[in-house]
């Protein structure tokens, strides 16, 4: 693989092909490790699992096209101010991974570090943020207090007068949270993962998990053929309850649609993440200058990725409300993913019932941020069967054991 930087763009530039991102691979009759879904999660997994365990012999199966699922389609949203020590520590280790991806894998992933500001709108969202950001002072984690006046000088546009059905009393800001490019995240794992050997194959789906006398993984069958292997880690969100019932298991998820969509590019207007619990939108604009706006979830599970058209209208209200100036935008387009969520609003990362068989779910919907750390310690725990110490407490026991990571409640929304 040709490192990407000054020399190679004058190179290039010069008339020098480009090559090609990653190895466009036929499936071999057998891997060491099988991950389900080429997403985000999916493909980091396959990096850290080559770079840092020295397992190469790994495939990244999936059924549409690389990072076509939630990867491509977030608001990407980068934060790690979670108000349980666990989630704290698991996403603040993946935005400290954030901060040096796009040099770990030459690839600019466009990190940006732009603040993400919390509104609060109520006594009660006073109360739940101050306590956010005491709780994270002490995990070591930034996150502080803005009077309504900071802000508005923080995140020009903002109307914080008390005209609105919701005035803002305050908000709580992480500097270090931000937003990155999706596609570039999908793409610079697939490019660095590939060029350690592992193998991509697209339009490849897993329809059935095959277990030996002894109940163990033996390997998976696809629309590609089958593939032998010990070990499959399934990082596919939307879709983690139909793989995980061709093993037989029954996870405890809901699917739904979730939906986002985007303005007209304009020049830079929003110089920061904006995120609103009560009236229940987020916001930030692209580096094309677009404004990317969140919604939240559809209220029945389905696996269509669309979105209620009530729910668009409603979030968009939302927006003109907390910014009175984008009502002369006009939208350019909308789309739908289709996110797993858990009771608690964790994920679920470890070992299953059945040997072999490894999951990585339940990110619902605010798992882009943690991709490079999800990846890491999925890594770890497939490459040596025991849970890495930060995705340790988020094993699938605990809907037993009833030790709950309760970030549901805790959560604003929750990207
Ligand atoms: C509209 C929207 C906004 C969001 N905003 C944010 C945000 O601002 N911040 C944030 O942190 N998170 C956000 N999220 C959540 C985030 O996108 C996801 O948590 C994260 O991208 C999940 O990544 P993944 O790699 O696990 O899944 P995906 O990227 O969905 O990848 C899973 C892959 O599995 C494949 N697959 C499924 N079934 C099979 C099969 N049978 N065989 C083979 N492959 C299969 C799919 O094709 C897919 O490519 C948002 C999500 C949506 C939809």
């Amino acid at each position: 693989m040709s490192r990407y930087s000054w020399l190679s763009l004058l190179r290039h530039g010069a008339g020098q092909p480009w090559a090609r991102q990653w190895r466009d691979a036929a499936p071999k009759a057998a891997y060491d490790v099988v991950i389900v879904g080429a997403g985000g999660h999916g493909l980091a997994t396959a990096y850290y699992l080559a770079k840092e365990h020295g397992v190469r012999n790994v495939a990244v199966l999936d059924k549409g096209w690389l990072g076509g699922g939630n990867t491509g389609r977030n608001t990407t949203i980068i934060r790690s101010n979670y108000l349980q020590p666990e989630s704290a520590a698991l996403y603040d280790h993946a935005l400290r991974l954030w901060e040096t991806l796009s040099r770990e894998i030459n690839y600019n992933v466009m990190y940006s570090a732009r603040g993400v500001l919390m509104l609060a709108h109520t006594h009660h969202d006073v109360q739940v943020f101050k306590r956010h950001v005491h709780a994270n002072r002490l995990q070591g984690i930034d996150n502080e207090w803005l009077t309504p006046a900071q802000a508005a000088a923080f995140c020009p546009g903002l109307d914080i007068s008390d005209r609105v059905r919701f005035p803002i009393l305050g908000a709580a800001l992480q500097r270090r949270g931000g937003v990155a490019r999706h596609d570039a995240v999908a793409w610079g794992y697939a490019r660095a993962a590939s060029a350690l050997g592992v193998d991509i194959i697209q339009n490849c789906a897993v329809t059935g998990i095959l277990r030996d006398a002894a109940g163990v993984v033996s390997a998976v069958e696809t629309t590609c053929g089958p593939i032998a292997t010990s070990r499959v880690g399934v990082a596919a969100a939307g879709h983690t309850s139909v793989i995980m019932a061709m093993a037989g298991l029954r996870l405890p998820l809901e699917s739904f649609p979730l939906q986002a969509f985007v303005s007209e590019p304009v020049k830079p207007v929003l110089p920061c993440v904006v995120m609103s619990n009560t009236v229940h939108a987020y916001i930030s604009q692209s580096d094309k200058g677009e404004l990317v706006f969140g919604a939240g979830t559809d209220a029945y599970t389905s696996y269509s990725q669309a979105g209620g058209l009530h729910v668009a209208g409603e979030t968009l209200q939302a927006v003109l409300e907390l910014f009175p100036a984008f009502r002369r935008l006009r939208l350019l387009r909308n789309w739908g993913g289709i996110v797993d969520t858990t009771p608690d609003r964790s994920p679920i990362i470890g070992l299953t019932p059945v040997p072999g068989l490894y999951v990585n779910c339940g990110w619902g919907t605010g798992g882009f941020k943690a991709t490079p750390g999800s990846g890491h310690v999925f890594a770890a725990t497939i490459a040596t069967g025991v849970p890495h110490r930060l995705a340790a407490p988020f094993a699938l026991e605990r809907f037993v054991t009833g030790r709950l990571i309760d970030e549901a409640a805790a959560a604003a929304v929750a990207h």
